[in-house]
């Protein structure tokens, strides 16, 4: 029998964390013969929530799931952790300004970063999820200088499955026929879903989007902005966000990190940028990536038309604010 995986999720009494604590404790993000030890993290506020959390799993008798630590203690949470899921953050608030949110978010991930760096397991991979995604994750690794960086992501495979999912839509086919859409940058409004290289399988081969869809107007416009603004259009309708999905594509991107994509299958990560398609070295973008023997590589080669050119930079630079922003709230 394989020996438990520590998976740390933080925020863990939240939205987010109630729809993602089972699909882990079922082995949805390493495996169904992957038998793991889950360690919570909340903050004292919602320590009651959170051990009313840990009564659920033991009542849901979970096969793989050895053991529960629920905690509102960063040190003990991130004691021997391979995988780390970061869900919780300082929410923005009606009237806050955006500078107030960074700092919060900035001083949580410096100190998350320094208990992971000094207690998770070396080679600890970690995602988060909170926002602003890109840049808690950028925080967090300046903060954790003995982690790899090439372990350290934030969440855009959410985006990425909301454009396989309008595209299947559009052309009435499975989502599963359809691959290699790419999410372009920061997991906000800018993101560029594109799918210039994004294929069907059809009886007859696989074809581009492009040419099945042939409607460039949709693709060029509506596509794009309902991917981008997915999130709100669940809050609107929800009156509550997208915790369902946001916890299944947090498996799906853990999952397909350790295990590997299909040959031929690229993913949306948002990963540190070492220049890869011009994108300025030293941010967390969204790249399409693919993934083999628990490491993640860049999908190079791609030819990228103006259109792309122009969004692409858009959604660095406003990543690129937002760095500046967070270190000036280091001082
Ligand atoms: P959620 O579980 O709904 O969301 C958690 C974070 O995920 C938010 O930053 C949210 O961003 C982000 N997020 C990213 N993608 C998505 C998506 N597709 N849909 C929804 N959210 C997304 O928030 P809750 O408030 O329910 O839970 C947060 C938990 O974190 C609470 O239990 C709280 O106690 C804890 N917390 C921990 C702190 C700490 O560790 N020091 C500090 C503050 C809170 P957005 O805000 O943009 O929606």
């Amino acid at each position: 029998a394989k020996e438990p995986v520590r998976v740390l999720v933080t925020g863990a009494a939240g939205q987010i964390g109630y729809a993602l604590v089972p699909m882990i404790a079922r082995g949805v993000m390493l495996g169904a013969d992957q038998p793991v030890i889950l360690h919570m993290l909340d903050i004292p506020p919602a320590a009651e929530a959170l051990n009313g959390v840990k009564m659920e799993l033991l009542d849901a008798a979970f096969p793989l799931l050895k053991g529960i630590v629920a905690t509102t203690d960063v040190v003990e949470a991130c004691t021997g952790v391979s995988v780390a899921v970061m869900v919780g953050g300082f929410p923005r608030k009606d009237g806050m300004e955006r500078k107030d949110v960074m700092s919060k978010n900035v001083s949580i991930y410096k100190s998350q970063a320094s208990a992971l760096e000094a207690h998770a397991a070396p080679s600890c991979k970690v995602l988060v999820v909170a926002n602003p995604a890109n840049t808690n994750a950028l925080i967090l690794k300046e903060f954790a200088p003995s982690i790899p960086e090439k372990n350290i992501t934030c969440l855009t495979r959410l985006d990425h499955n909301r454009a396989l999912g309008q595209i299947a839509e559009k052309l009435n086919v499975q989502v599963t026929d359809v691959r290699n859409a790419i999410i372009w940058g920061n997991h906000s409004s800018t993101q560029y879903p594109d799918v210039n290289h994004a294929t069907v399988k059809t009886p007859s081969g696989e074809k581009p989007v492009r040419e099945l869809v042939a409607d460039d107007e949709w693709l060029n416009t509506e596509f794009i902005s309902t991917v981008q603004q997915r999130g709100a259009a669940i809050i609107k309708a929800r009156k509550q966000s997208s915790a369902l999905s946001a916890a299944s594509s947090a498996c799906d991107h853990i999952r397909d990190w350790v295990l590997g994509t299909p040959e031929g299958t690229y993913v949306s990560m948002g990963v540190y940028s070492d220049g890869s398609y011009g994108v300025p070295a030293g941010l967390i973008y969204s790249f399409p990536v693919t993934c083999s023997g628990g490491e993640w590589t860049i999908v190079q080669g791609l030819p990228i038309d103006e259109f792309s050119r122009k969004k692409m930079d858009a959604t660095a630079q406003e990543l690129s604010e937002e760095k500046t922003l967070a270190y000036s709230c280091l001082n």
